[in-house]
């Protein structure tokens, strides 16, 4: 039995983080994992391999579509579907073995196995059980299934995010059942590798907790490059095969039943928190009503010494969310002040074009009562994207009417997901819009389309 000042279960973006924070605090501190390799849903099923696939993938865009307006001749690019795997796998491999290399340079002890807490500063790993003054919780979370729908995974025909990112062969016909994130990012991808794609969602709208403005221009925008939208339509049965799969859909507004035959079927209806084999009701652990574990807005759970964090608790589930929670409990142990601001956490889609937003959207403005200006500005207008093809989408930024204080911003354009942090900065020290249309920016750049919609919040942008 090994005693130390944390334990934390889970090795994501929350965990690994939480870790590293402490043991740089001067705790000493393990962290508990399951897999055969650190770094969660994040590192080994999740962004990492989402978006090495979105890259490999949108290159073969760029070569299909644009090398050629460039005065670049090259031969039909083929696809290795095997190569562009091992290529992908090359990248996990890299980020986990990172983490790896951090932890034995911050001294975190890896604790190998599926952790359990049989009572309060008590940590179980297989035979042998380690004591803890303070436990972190960072289990994390899994796929959902379809609410309501007959429906089994198996990983082949009907696949969660996990198997898609592993198709024994890029399908000729894919369904996506849940027109958010993951169906958006990983339809693109099918989509851009010849795969017939077609979307079912459930509501009105993709993406539907986005600015409605974006939203719609976004499912334009990939309606343009082939992707099929089913809207407003509930999956009650995914019947397969071993190769093939039938689903059925009701259109909720004629209230009539429809098929469709397909080779893969892509389950992407949103995630749960994962708590399961930790021992949390024996222990007393308040539980929401949706399953994640409660905090008091502290990360501290109703069991002294024990604390949670990232997807397994409220919240948005993105890595960046857990990253910075666990800092912030690191340093709450460690006893300093830990935060963080829920009102400024970014979020992106990393399609073709980049979706990125942070703040309050229109639509939560308009129901807040709030008075609001909105400055908006196309890249169209940005001379860099005109040169790179790039010149879909627009920023938006929406400031309060009288102080004129940065309330949210909605970028879809190249690059949206680095452009979104200046604005979040901004946020953060309380800026204006014009702050931000003060500020110099290089020319050129995306970044200037940011500047112009901030100066469209007062005397107008320059170049629409
Ligand atoms: P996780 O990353 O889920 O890690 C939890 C870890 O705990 C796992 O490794 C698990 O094995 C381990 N564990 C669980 N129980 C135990 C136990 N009892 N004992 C030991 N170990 C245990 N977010 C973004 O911000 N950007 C993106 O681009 C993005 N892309 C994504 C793409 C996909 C396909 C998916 C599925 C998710 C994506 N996300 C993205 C979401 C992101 O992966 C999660 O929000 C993030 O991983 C949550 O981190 P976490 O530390 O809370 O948990
Ligand atoms: P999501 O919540 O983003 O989208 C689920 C979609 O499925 C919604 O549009 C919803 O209306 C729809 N839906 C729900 N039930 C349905 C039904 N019966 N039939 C048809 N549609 C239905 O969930 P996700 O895409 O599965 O992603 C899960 C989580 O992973 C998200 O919380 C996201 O934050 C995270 N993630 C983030 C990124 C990123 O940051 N780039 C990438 C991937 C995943």
């Amino acid at each position: 039995m090994a005693s130390y000042d944390v334990i934390i279960i889970g090795s994501g973006p929350g965990g690994y983080v939480c870790a590293i924070r402490c043991a740089q605090l001067g705790l000493k501190t393990a962290c508990v994992e399951g897999r055969e390799t650190l770094g969660g849903t994040c590192l080994n099923v999740g962004c990492i391999p989402s978006k090495a696939l979105l890259h490999a993938s949108h290159q073969l865009h760029e070569a299909e579509h644009n090398f050629e307006k460039m005065g670049l001749k090259v031969a039909a690019p083929k696809v290795d579907w095997k190569a562009m795997l091992a290529y992908k796998d090359d990248t996990i491999a890299q980020n986990t073995k990172g983490i790896e290399f951090l932890f034995k340079k911050n001294k975190v002890d890896w604790l190998k196995g599926w952790g359990a807490i049989p009572e309060a500063g008590k940590v179980k790993v297989g035979d042998e059980v380690h004591e803890a003054k303070h436990i972190v919780i960072a289990t994390g979370s899994e796929a959902a299934s379809i609410p309501g729908a007959e429906v089994e995974i198996d990983e082949k025909v009907v696949v969660t995010s996990t198997g898609a990112l592993e198709l024994a062969k890029i399908p000729k016909r894919m369904v996506v059942v849940g027109g958010g994130v993951i169906g958006l990012e990983l339809g693109s991808v099918y989509s851009r590798l010849g795969t017939e794609v077609t979307v079912i969602e459930y509501l009105d709208k993709v993406t539907p907790t986005m600015d409605g403005e974006v939203s719609k221009t976004f499912q334009r925008i990939l309606g343009r490059q082939g992707l099929s939208f089913v809207m407003g339509a509930a999956v009650s049965k995914v019947a397969a095969t071993k190769t093939k799969a039938k689903v059925t859909y009701t259109d909720r507004k004629k209230e009539t039943e429809h098929e469709i035959d397909t080779d893969v079927v892509l389950v992407s209806t949103g995630r749960k928190p994962f708590t399961d084999g930790l021992g949390l009701e024996a222990l007393g652990v308040k539980m929401t009503d949706r399953g994640q574990v409660a905090t008091d807005g502290h990360w501290k759970t109703n069991v002294e010494g024990v604390w949670a964090i990232g997807d397994c608790i409220e919240g948005p589930m993105l890595a960046h969310k857990a990253e910075d929670e666990g800092m912030a409990v690191a340093e709450s142990i460690a006893g300093q002040a830990g935060h963080v601001n829920y009102g400024v956490i970014p979020s992106v889609i990393y399609t073709h074009p980049e979706v990125a937003l942070v703040g309050a959207t229109e639509e939560e403005l308009k129901e807040a009562g709030r008075d609001y200006k909105v400055g908006k500005f196309n890249f169209m207008g940005n001379g860099r994207a005109k040169a790179n093809f790039a010149a879909d989408g627009f920023v938006k930024i929406l400031a309060d009417k009288a102080t004129d204080r940065v309330l949210g911003a909605h970028i879809i354009g190249p690059m949206a997901g680095d452009l979104i942090h200046e604005i979040c900065v901004g946020m953060e020290f309380g800026a204006a819009a014009e702050d931000i249309a003060r500020t110099c920016h290089a020319h050129p750049t995306y970044s200037e389309a940011v500047r112009e919609a901030a100066l469209a919040c007062g005397d107008g942008p320059i170049h629409s």
